[in-house]
């Protein structure tokens, strides 16, 4: 409570990028699901067919989402977990030498060179490792990241995405399926459109209309594709 109270900013803007991170991953849900859908509904395949399809397809894409997700945060960690332990022992090998590095730093970027020298020494005092992962590394917190926990966030909200469109199919009458899974799944994508526009504070309305308008044309190219493919089998 009281970290939060003294680091507000940095909450917040983890905070977007949590829920920015969760809206994607409910709009991939949503649109390759609702496009699988309206593909296989095109094709004129059973009600049952087509929930099968769509079923198979938040599995595969949750998992897939899960998969990326995974590979990718781990390999940032270990990028940085390695830099941190090449950092720690240049600091304990030449500490000397990674003082002027980090002065020059400063210097560079338009402190004066006793200044940055004055600088330099008092954060390698305070904290010598922080201060080299910050300035030299980039590195502006030394984040545990955790790989299976962005993992399951990924696949959680893609999970959510493609169940919306699922849910639809069930609720639909047979010969409707395609229009209102269409329908609806484009109302979803609005909705979140505008809540991931609203959190990152872009704008509402564009962000709504990009996002809109790519799932339009997803569903209607797979919508084609299965008309094509229906009509030839
Ligand atoms: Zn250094």
């Amino acid at each position: 409570m009281s970290r939060l109270h003294l680091h507000p900013e940095n909450h917040l803007v983890t905070r977007i990028g949590w829920l920015r991170a969760a809206v994607l991953g409910a709009n991939d849900g949503i649109v390759s699901t609702a496009s699988l859908i309206v593909g296989v509904a095109a094709a004129t395949a059973a009600q049952n067919d087509v929930l099968i399809a769509g079923i198979a397809g938040l599995v595969a894409g949750a998992m897939s989402m899960a998969a990326g997700e995974y590979v990718s945060v781990s390999s940032q960690s270990d990028t940085e977990q390695a830099d941190l332990e090449r950092e720690r022992k240049e600091l304990k090998d030449d500490p000397e030498f990674e003082l002027a590095e980090l002065r020059d730093i400063y210097v560079k970027r338009g402190v004066d060179q006793a200044l940055a020298q004055q600088v330099a020494k008092q954060l390698m005092a305070k904290d010598a490792l922080m201060a080299h992962a910050r300035d030299e590394l980039g590195i502006s917190e030394v984040t545990a990241a955790r790989p299976v926990q962005a993992a399951l966030t990924s696949a959680a909200t893609f999970a959510i995405g493609a169940a919306l469109p699922l849910l639809m199919v069930v609720v639909s009458p047979t010969s409707l399926v395609i229009p209102v899974v269409s329908a609806a799944s484009l109302g979803f994508l609005a909705l979140l459109g505008a809540i991931g526009a609203k959190a990152g504070g872009a704008n509402v309305l564009r962000a709504t209309a990009r996002v809109t308008f790519w799932g339009a044309m997803a569903m209607a190219l797979t919508a084609g594709i299965g008309a094509v493919f229906g009509t030839v089998v």
